[in-house]
């Protein structure tokens, strides 16, 4: 491998490295677990697409009949995006950066998923007036925030 690589196990290695430091998996190996995992999790976070979500206090085209209560969910993200901050200020037009919003957008969707999961379990076909909201919770922790209402749809 030419470029540094992350293992599944959360070690990241550096470029040239063939087995990974923390687990001592193949370089191989561990691109093609985190490609099986990366399938795995796409299926998890898509589990509840069909649950509409809106920010809006309606569905656009679609009537609430009932409001089941609210919902809410939060993730904490990035030790091992925001811990390596030399890295950041080495190469902050390539990597590091598209690493920050990958991480940003996962924990988007992840939080967005956490929502839709408790919508369904209640019983409700879609989730008006949701917000997200950002918090840094320490120098390498940002806490995403989401809330939303449940409704049933006429
Ligand atoms: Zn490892």
């Amino acid at each position: 491998m030419s470029s540094a690589w992350e293992c599944p196990c959360g070690v990241s290695n550096p470029a040239g490295r063939e087995k990974c430091r923390g687990c001592g998996v193949s370089a191989e190996r561990a691109t093609m677990v985190a490609a099986q995992e990366g399938d795995r999790l796409e299926k998890e976070l898509t589990r509840y697409d069909h649950i509409r979500v809106s920010t809006t206090p309606e569905i656009p085209g679609a009537r609430s009949k009932e409001s089941l209560g609210i919902v809410t969910a939060e993730v904490i993200l990035g030790m091992h995006v925001f811990k390596d901050v030399t890295a950041a200020f080495r190469d902050v037009v390539g990597g590091r950066v598209t690493a920050y919003e990958k991480e940003l957008q996962y924990g988007k969707q992840v939080v967005i998923r956490e929502l839709r999961a408790e919508c369904q379990k209640m019983g409700g076909a879609a989730l008006v007036g949701v917000r997200l909201d950002y918090e840094a919770i320490s120098p390498s922790m940002l806490m995403i925030t989401a809330q939303g209402t449940v409704v049933v749809l006429e």
